[in-house]
């Protein structure tokens, strides 16, 4: 059955239901019934505009319950929905009409791109919305089968150029069904939705979560502590990046009290810091549930809803997924030592659009090579020690920043840290630390340092400190360490060993 179906006969049980909520919407807000009635009639009229079954429909538009009424349209046109972060300049969005080759899309600005659209009919979400809510007659979905393509989820491409991820109805359908069982999703659950829906933790995760139920969604336009803590009452589930728990802890209305009505506390797309685990549940009384994936596969581990969730960990294999660890050569590495994470399963896209050695580059044997670095112990625990990209070579040994920033970050006067390689004559690499200070409580670099080689072996410890206000994050709470690799690249330029 394709996603679109599924979806659909979900709304169905229930028509009524309120789908989403959200202060433009009014008292009422949407009912699923309402929702797919406009999306059966906005999918008539993207065929209208030429959409046709596997066209792409590219989508850079600010969060909006029309932008989930145009995938789900899409979807149902039996079209291939492709969002576009609302942050991606003209330049950059020039590379993804080139490579995606749209048949409509949805942009801010269309008359900034007229040079490469051609072919393409491009408007804004209000023109497009006019001209979609036209009367007409809704369109029957148009059948996909498992293998079919529903998405195209543009990767973030640190290194290179973004690769765009196929995923199939099978792949989204298999996740949203997997989550759904695994995170006890009940027919009365609340969802707050506070993340953007260009990426797979907003628009798939926690909409196809809500969807399938089919379960309220309070659809908060961005993200703020307030205006979470004033959705809390009446919900029942959160999903957020490690850094929007850091910021609700930050708010001194995050209590017992304010969440005493919350069941499940979600976080993912980057590191959940164990003390950020740790200080929640101290406030709260309740434990985050920690999980991991990305575009190329969605959900991969989580911990369980049920059983010990342990912080610095992802938890376990979604059922009927696979993980295991390999060298970079490919070889299986011993028990409780890290290597690079492979995964297979019904969620594991099927390679990148118009990328065929891309993707026979990221693929050995059947199973994605995930670029994560992680350990499994014995009873099948996964735990992320970093990016393969960011592991840091020095002297011809293997340093894991993640190893190194968790000693640091509970140093006293350090707020956090990431932990990168520079260029070093005598090293190759060396391991070096952006921190940012808690300036009252700092005792400054030189016990610091000591405290570090206390801790780690000696060629673990950074080499420099250097003192930051903020991290550079992305929009996801990823640390970018590509930009702070550029910016301290010239730090050992002449050869000055510590
Ligand atoms: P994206 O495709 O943008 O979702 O990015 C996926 C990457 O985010 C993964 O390959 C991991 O490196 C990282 N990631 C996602 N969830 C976690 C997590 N819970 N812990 C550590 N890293 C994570």
């Amino acid at each position: 059955m394709g996603l679109y179906d599924a979806l659909w006969r979900a709304a169905e049980q229930r028509p009524e239901q309120r789908a989403f909520s959200d202060p433009g919407l009014g008292a009422e807000g949407v009912s699923y019934g309402a929702l797919h009635a406009r999306a059966g009639r906005w999918a008539a009229g993207l065929q209208a505009l030429g959409v046709r079954s596997g066209d792409r429909v590219l989508v850079q538009a600010e969060k909006s319950v029309e932008v989930v009424v145009l995938y789900l349209a899409t979807l149902r046109a039996g079209a291939v929905y492709v969002p576009l972060n609302t942050a991606y300049t003209a330049t950059e969005m020039a590379y993804f009409f080139t490579d995606a080759a749209p048949t409509v899309a949805v942009l801010p600005a269309p008359d900034a791109l007229a040079a490469h659209t051609d072919g393409c009919r491009c408007l804004t979400l209000n023109a497009l919305a006019a001209e979609l809510d036209e009367e007409r007659e809704a369109l029957a979905p148009v059948p996909r089968s498992a293998e079919d393509l529903a998405a195209i989820l543009y990767t973030s491409g640190t290194t290179g150029r973004s690769k765009g991820a196929m995923l199939s109805h099978g792949n989204l359908l298999s996740n949203a069904h997997a989550l759904r069982s695994l995170w006890g999703w009940q027919a009365d659950d609340v969802l707050v939705h506070s993340l953007p829906i260009y990426h797979v933790h907003g628009l798939f995760v926690a909409l196809h979560c809500a969807m399938l139920e089919p379960s309220e969604v309070r659809f908060l336009l961005r993200f703020s502590p307030e205006a979470v803590l004033e959705a809390l009452p009446g919900a029942t589930v959160f999903m957020g990046v490690p850094t929007h728990y850091v910021r609700l802890l930050d708010a001194p209305g995050l209590t017992g009290q304010a969440a005493a009505g919350m069941r499940l506390w979600v976080s993912g797309s980057a590191p959940l810091r164990p003390e950020t685990h740790e200080a929640f549940e101290a406030r709260t009384g309740q434990k985050i549930l920690e999980r991991y994936g990305m575009s190329e596969a969605g959900m991969i581990t989580s911990n369980p809803l049920k059983g010990p969730r342990i912080p610095g960990t992802v938890g376990f294999v979604l059922p009927e997924g696979e993980v295991r660890l390999r060298s970079e050569e490919g070889a299986p590495v011993l028990e409780g030592a890290v290597g690079v994470l492979e995964i297979r399963g019904p969620n594991v896209f099927s390679g990148y659009w118009r990328q065929p050695e891309k993707t026979a580059e990221s693929f050995r044997d059947g199973w994605f090579i995930t670029g994560d670095m992680a350990q499994i112990d014995d009873t099948g625990r996964v735990s992320i020690v970093g990016r393969h990209k960011d592991l840091v070579i020095s002297g011809g040994l293997n340093v894991y920043p993640r190893e190194v920033e968790s000693v640091l970050d509970m140093l006293p006067g350090i707020e956090e840290s990431a932990v990168f390689g520079v260029p070093h004559r005598d090293f190759g690499e060396a391991v070096v630390a952006a921190v940012v200070l808690k300036a009252d409580a700092y005792p400054g670099d030189g016990v610091t340092l000591a405290a570090l080689r206390e801790a780690l072996a000696a060629f673990k410890v950074p080499k420099a400190l250097f003192p930051l206000t903020t991290l550079p994050r992305n929009t996801m709470g990823k640390v970018q360490k590509n930009q702070l690799r550029a910016d301290y690249a010239e730090t050992f330029s002449k050869g000055s060993a510590l």
